[in-house]
């Protein structure tokens, strides 16, 4: 059996940070990623984690799914600051180095979690295709994606939160868009939400 690519070898995280070196979380999020969903890494990240503190890493459990090993931390993350930061920044898994993207098995397509910043990336998804696409943005999707903002930063469960799906495709040309539209999010810039 071939060696497994890590996601972090792959150009679709590259597409993915150049999407987040455009944005920044809301300085009023209390970490909500850090602290309603189980945190999901390989033995590569496990191996980095454990350089910034041994004892918390020890949280960490196996598990075994579908032939594949990978280790999880149950929620609120050990890493967790009392201030609210990552004390493990510099050596935060994939995981967190993409969120709220989130990658399906195939790598075909990424999808995004609806907390604050996914939702703000979301506007501008949208706003794009509307523009350079010239697609429609359906009322029912804003509405649907306000109803899922809601339940991520109110509910102890987001399972039932909607994840829209982007292509690879889409998310190169975002990329590419945000990089050249130098004013694109002046003052006036509304957001769909
Ligand atoms: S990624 Fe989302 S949930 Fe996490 S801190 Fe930023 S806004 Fe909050
Ligand atoms: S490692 Fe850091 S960024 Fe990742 S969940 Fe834990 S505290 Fe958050």
């Amino acid at each position: 059996m071939g060696k497994k690519i890590r996601l972090s070898d792959t150009p679709t995280f590259d597409l993915i940070v150049n999407v987040l070196s455009n944005y920044q979380c809301p300085v009023d999020c209390p970490s909500l990623c850090c602290k309603i969903q189980n945190i999901d890494f390989d033995g590569k990240d496990l191996k980095i984690l454990r350089k910034a503190s041994k004892t918390k890493t020890e949280k960490a459990e196996r598990v075994r799914y579908k032939g594949s090993l990978y280790y999880s931390i149950e929620p609120p993350c050990p890493f967790l600051g009392d201030t609210g930061k990552c004390t493990s920044y510099d050596r935060r898994p994939t995981v967190c180095r993409i969120y709220p993207f989130n990658c399906d098995s195939d790598n075909l397509s990424v999808k995004i979690y609806p907390c604050d910043l996914g939702i703000k990336i979301l506007s501008d998804f949208l706003k794009f295709r509307n523009e350079k696409l010239k697609l429609d943005i359906p009322q029912k999707l804003i509405d649907d994606l306000k109803a899922s903002n809601e339940i991520f930063n109110t509910s102890e469960d987001n399972s039932d939160v909607l994840l829209v799906g982007i292509t690879l495709n889409n998310l190169e040309l975002f990329g590419e868009y945000l990089d050249s539209e130098q004013n694109w999010r002046n003052p006036t810039h509304t957001l769909l939400f």
